[in-house]
């Protein structure tokens, strides 16, 4: 089959498109179109063969009922019995809107649309495009998202055809959807009204409205041995292909689990993506990172969510790293979504953090314009099991200088170069808890400690690798002196390689 792709622009509407859309509609055809949740995949609602396509189209089981959309509140009385008075108040709250309701169903809702229920789930859209098409298609379009089953929805047109190019008669391209996650689902069948799917309309919001409102207790958890109630929820969907693994604790403690998990994965061989905040993204090294959205602003997230974990896909990346957010708000729905995605495969950063003690290591010396920065040339170079922030720091350095010209001299020797470092003082923010300062000689070590009490972690060079007590300076000495030099340090530097890898193996 032949996909018609049609831009459409929701502030100035192709009728023509529409009518057309509308057409393939009653004839019993399927038109993807976008909502203000993710985009849907629309069939006559009241007819039993479209809905049977829909389900072909999209793989989906066929216990899992679609979603029937109307565009004008009335003919919510032309498919629902038993209608409950508060029913109202939320309609004029929130239709249209990200709200889907449950109703008991009246005949003329074939059974294929409800898979199988007496009950019907009914929504009034908020897109233009998409009343538009309800009118036109003549009021009862049902819609489940328009992606291939157990892959993340679809937000923009190109996700649709990703999946559904070929296999529907039509793709209406209205850009970017505002929302990117799928509706509330409130049951309105009991009292008082359970939430079935958490949403953009949260719970708070309705609890506005009705005082009272119930949650569906299999939302968050999967430790709860009953299935949820709405039969879509009870399907691993909403996922990429790698496995996802959602990291929990503080968030600073998570950046370090991810980093630390990241680190060790890619050193393996296995390719990561890491599903960062616009706050913490420039923190991570490895991996293929991914800013969601801001912290500041959840609804961002939610917008970005199923998105990226379609790059993801596109990248083939073995492993996600995704930071938690908060359950709360919109938050609420992101969570249920990305929990669902990873198969509720949760981390705690601070287990994870635990099994790194040392993150950075700072070599320091008397100016830093010599060993300080040979030792951490020669640190970065080798293959270390975890990831740590290298640099060295001076006791005594008045104003930013190149290293000495005979050390460089050295280095440039082996192929490599100081060339564009800069002599550093050390200061307080240089020394976390997490830092091993590892210095030249004794006397700097007495200094650092009586300067930096906060310093948890002192040790010469050689006495933290057991070799020695001290590496001179050669300060003033000729060539072939910054040549030992070197050399010493390359000794111990492997050392302290081998040491740290194995505090990390023994782990
Ligand atoms: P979708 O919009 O494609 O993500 O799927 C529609 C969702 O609505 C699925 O999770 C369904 O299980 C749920 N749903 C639709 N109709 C009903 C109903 N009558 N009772 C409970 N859940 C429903
Ligand atoms: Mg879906």
């Amino acid at each position: 089959m032949e996909t018609i792709i049609k831009k459409v622009d929701p502030n100035a509407i192709n009728e023509e498109t529409i009518w057309q859309a509308g057409e393939i509609l009653k004839q019993g055809g399927l038109v993807a179109f976008p909502t203000e949740t993710v985009y849907g995949l629309g069939a006559n609602a009241l007819d039993e063969e479209a809905a049977k396509k829909t389900y072909e189209a999209k793989g989906r089981p066929s216990d899992n009922p679609l979603i029937v959309h109307i565009a004008q509140l009335q003919a919510l009385n032309e498919i629902a019995n038993g209608i409950p008075v508060e029913t109202m108040r939320l309609a004029h709250r929130f239709w249209p809107g990200p709200l889907t309701m449950i109703f008991k169903k009246k005949e003329k809702v074939p059974y294929g649309t409800t898979g199988g229920l007496d009950t019907v789930a009914v929504r009034m859209p908020s897109h233009k495009i998409a009343l538009a098409l309800i009118e036109a298609a003549g009021g009862y379009v049902s819609a489940p998202s328009a992606n291939t089953s157990g892959r993340p929805s679809p937000t923009e047109a190109s996700h649709v055809a990703q999946d559904l190019n070929g296999k529907i008669d039509m793709i209406l391209d209205g850009g970017n959807v505002e929302i990117g996650v799928e509706s509330t689902i409130l049951d309105m069948t009991v009292t008082p009204p359970m939430i079935l799917r958490p949403g953009a309309v949260t719970r708070e919001m309705l609890e506005d409205v009705l005082g009272e409102v119930a949650v569906d207790k299999t939302l968050l958890s999967d430790t709860d041995r009953q299935a949820p109630k709405a039969p879509g929820m009870k399907y691993r969907h909403y996922a990429p292909k790698a496995q996802l693994m959602i990291v929990e604790g503080e968030v600073a403690e998570a950046v370090k689990a991810i980093k630390q998990i990241a680190y060790e994965q890619t050193r393996l061989g296995y390719s990561v993506g890491i599903i960062a905040t616009s706050e913490t993204m420039k923190q991570y090294t490895v991996g293929s990172i991914k800013s969601i959205g801001t912290r500041e602003n959840e609804a961002s997230v939610a917008r970005n969510l199923y998105r990226i974990l379609r790059e993801f896909d596109e990248e083939e990346v073995q492993y996600i790293y995704s930071e938690a957010f908060a359950v709360e708000g919109i938050g609420t729905a992101v969570m249920n979504r990305l929990m669902k995605a990873a198969g509720h495969h949760t981390l705690q950063a601070d287990s994870i953090t635990r099994l790194q003690k040392y993150r950075r290591v700072v070599f320091v010396s008397e100016s830093d314009n010599c060993r300080g920065p040979m030792a951490a040339l020669l640190f970065r170079k080798q293959p270390l099991l975890q990831e740590y922030v290298v640099m060295s720091r001076g006791l005594v350095v008045l104003f930013p200088e190149p290293v000495n010209q005979k050390a460089e001299a050295i280095v440039k020797s082996k192929q490599l170069t100081m060339a564009a470092y800069q002599t550093t003082g050390l200061a307080a923010e240089d020394i976390t808890d997490d830092t091993l300062v590892l210095t030249m000689e004794e006397r700097q070590k007495q200094k650092v400690r009586e300067a930096f009490p906060q310093a948890e972690h002192v040790f010469t060079l050689p006495e933290f690798v057991e070799d020695g007590e001290e590496v001179p300076s050669p300060y003033g000495e000729p060539l072939v002196r910054y040549g030992e030099t070197y050399e010493l340090l390359e000794k111990l530097v492997k050392k302290l390689a081998e040491k740290l890898n194995e505090e990390a193996r023994k782990l």
